[in-house]
C-alpha cells in the first residue's frame, strides 16, 4: 500500500454499461490512459476514498482496480462507485479521486 494515499483525476468514460443495470451499484469508469498511468504495481482489489464530479461537494466512494474476474475482463479498469444518489449521469465529466486505504482483494463470485 506504499501507494497511497493516491490522487487521480480524469474524464468519465462509457464503461460495459454493467454496473447499475445488473448491480444496482453504478460506477464511474476512467479513460484507458488514466489507468494507464497508474503505478503498474499497485495492487488489484477494491480500496475506498473520497470523490468529487467537476466542482461538485466531496464524497465518500469506494473503488475496484482490475479485471473483474467475474466478467473475465482482458483490459484492466478502474471504477468509482461514488456513495452518493445523483439526479443523473455525468459521463465526460472530471472525476477527482482520492484513494485512501485497501479493501480487499479481488474475487470472483458464483453469481451476480
Ligand atoms: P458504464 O459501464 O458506462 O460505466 P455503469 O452502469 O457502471 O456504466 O454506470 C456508470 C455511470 O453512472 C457513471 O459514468 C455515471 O455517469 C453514472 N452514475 C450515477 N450515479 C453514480 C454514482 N453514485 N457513482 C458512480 N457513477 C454514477
Ligand atoms: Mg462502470
Amino acid at each position: 500500500m506504499r501507494h497511497l494515499p493516491y490522487f487521480c483525476r480524469g474524464e468519465v468514460v462509457k464503461g460495459f454499461g454493467r454496473g447499475s443495470r445488473e448491480l444496482g451499484v453504478p460506477t464511474a469508469n476512467f479513460s484507458e490512459q488514466v489507468v494507464e498511468s497508474f503505478p503498474s504495481d499497485i495492487s488489484t482489489g477494491i480500496y475506498y476514498g473520497w470523490a468529487c464530479v467537476g466542482n461538485g461537494d466531496v464524497h465518500k466512494m469506494v473503488l475496484s482496480i482490475g479485471w473483474n474476474p467475474f466478467y473475465k475482463n482482458i483490459k484492466k479498469s478502474v471504477e468509482t462507485h461514488i456513495i452518493h444518489t445523483f439526479k443523473e449521469d455525468f459521463y465526460g465529466e472530471i472525476l477527482s479521486i482520492v484513494i485512501v486505504g485497501y479493501i480487499r482483494p479481488e474475487k470472483n463470485f458464483d453469481s451476480l
